[in-house]
This record gives C-alpha cells, structure tokens and sequence, in this order.
C-alpha cells in the first residue's frame, strides 16, 4: 500500500498538495448542482486527500478558491483549444483529469508534467479510464532546468500551437525558480497560451500566517506572489488577455467564501478599508505571446 492510501493529513511533500486539491474536487463532483463532475477524484485523493482537507477545515478552507479555480480554468482552457491550441502542457498536472472529462477533439495531444511517483501513482488509479485525446505523461522534476529545456524543445518542435498550464505550481516554486521557469516557458516560439494562477502577495503573506501555517511549518511552503501579478510575466513577453479574480469568480459561480459578504462590506466601507481588502485576493490570467 502507498502512503498516499493512508489517512495522513500531513502535507510533507509538495506532491501531497495534488491530493489535498483532489479532495475539494470530489466534494464538488457530489453536489447536485456541481460546477463540474470529475468522477475520478474522489478514489485519486484518497483518505490521504480527505483527510488533509479535513485537517485544513479547521484553519480556513481552501476549497471555495480551489473549486472556483477549477471550474474557471475548465473555461479558458476550453476557449484556447477553441482559438487553435493543439497541445496542451500541463506542467505539476498532479490528480487533474480534465483530459477524461472535459469535451476535448480527439486530435488534441495532452501532456501531463509532474514527479514520477505521482505521475505512477495517478496512471496506476486511472488504469480503466479512457482518456478522450492523446494523453502522454512526462515524469520529471520540473526543477531539473536541463531537462526540462530540452521537453519543451522538443514539444515546440512537434506542435503547431502550445497552451501551458501550470494550475497550483508557481505559489510552491522559490521566486528565483519561478523567474527561470517563466523564462524557459517563454523561450520557445510555439508556446501561443498560458493559464497561470497567481496570489497577490498580500494574500500569500496571511495564508502563510494564517490557514496554511501547518505548511509553513514543515518542508511545504507557499512562497511565490509577484508583486504587479500580470507585469511580472509582461517582462517576459506576455500579455495578459485575461485577467480574472477569484474573488469576483467565486462570486458568479455561487462558490464563494465564508463570509464574503462581510469582506464586501469592508471593502465597501470607504477609501480606508477599500484598498487593504482588494489586495487580499488572487488572479487566474490567460497569457498570450505580446
Ligand atoms: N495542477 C494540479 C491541480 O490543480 O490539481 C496539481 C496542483 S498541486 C496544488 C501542485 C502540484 O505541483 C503537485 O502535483 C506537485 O507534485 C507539483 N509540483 C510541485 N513542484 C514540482 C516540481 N518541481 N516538479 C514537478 N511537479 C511539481
């Protein structure tokens, strides 16, 4: 048995993170009115997903903002493969199954990045499952600079256009290694699109002294928040086409978080109290080539 079929709420490696989200998309799929239904999360979080989003229950939950961003990026994504997109790089993929579930032509070829015993661990759980494009998994420690310039050589060589996602991973990744990643995904020519989620760094700053200080305890850190959000990628050839807050999201799609509204009120309360709370908030963008 894998320690990820043991009910450990501990998150000590960065890897148990895609459980933890894994969980909160479960929770969603058993909703009857659920933004989207992915029937593979519950057996791919496991107790150890359950019950690492149960430990967190009791700091503030996290699965508003991670539902919320499932069902956004399920919309850009979507609309990229509508605009031309025929690959996807999915890099830190952990537990995603969109690849299973989401209307995709068959024709799309779908790469999933991440560390090899999670990529094994997720291709052991989906044995029976049928995915509805061309699925390749790459294992590879996407902090590995050599390696991972020469995988994206390569899938620049054999695509027509490329969106990148990186869904949960930037926040885990050092600022220097966030910098160089960003250079590495802007180097090839093919790489038309990238969805990225990016916390302010206000709100990076209170989850670490807040919700999320279980991580910040041991070796699992939130860490990455540009300042500017969007600018950063600019320096690197980017323009952000869509710029879209969870805040506002979680609004429109019924998910918000506990005690939205009192936030709002705040925020609304005047010039004082309208600035602090905006900056407490987090952004999905949809980079294209500038
Ligand atoms: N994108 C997935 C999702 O949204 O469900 C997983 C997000 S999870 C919060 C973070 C993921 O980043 C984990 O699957 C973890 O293994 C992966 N990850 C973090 N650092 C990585 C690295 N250096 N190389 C490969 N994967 C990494």
């Amino acid at each position: 048995m894998s320690p990820r079929d043991t009910p450990d709420p501990n998150v000590s490696h960065v890897s148990d993170t895609a459980l933890w989200v894994a969980a909160y998309r479960a929770m969603e799929s058993r909703r009857d009115d659920a933004l989207f239904r992915d029937p593979y999360a519950e057996r791919l979080a496991g107790p150890r997903g359950a019950a690492i989003a149960q430990s967190q229950e009791q700091g503030a939950s996290g699965a508003w903002s991670v539902i919320t961003r499932t069902a956004v990026l399920d919309e850009m994504i979507l609309r990229a493969i509508g605009d031309g997109a025929d690959t996807v790089l999915n890099l830190a993929a952990g537990l995603d199954t969109r690849p299973y579930r989401l209307p995709l032509p068959h024709t799309l070829r779908w790469i999933e990045v991440d560390f090899p015993d999670m990529l094994a661990y997720k291709t052991d759980k989906l044995a029976d499952a049928q995915p509805r494009c061309a699925l390749e998994r790459v294992p590879l420690d996407l902090t590995r600079r050599d390696e991972r310039r020469s995988l994206f050589d390569r899938i620049d060589r054999e695509s027509g256009a490329v969106l990148v996602i990186t869904e949960g991973l930037l926040v885990y990744l050092s600022q220097d290694e966030a910098s160089a990643l960003t250079e590495d995904v802007s180097a090839p020519l093919r790489f038309r699109w990238w969805i990225a989620d990016v916390l302010t760094p206000e709100l990076l700053d209170w989850l670490r002294r807040t919700a999320f200080k279980s991580f910040a305890s041991g070796e699992v850190q939130m860490r990455f928040a540009p300042a500017g959000g969007a600018a950063f990628f600019e320096r690197y050839g980017w323009r952000a086409g869509t710029v879209r807050r969870v805040s506002v999201e979680s609004r429109r799609l019924g998910r918000e978080m506990p005690n939205a509204e009192a936030f709002r009120l705040l925020a609304a309360a005047g010039s004082e109290g309208r600035e602090p709370y905006a900056r407490f908030d987090a952004c999905f963008l949809g980079l294209e080539r500038a």
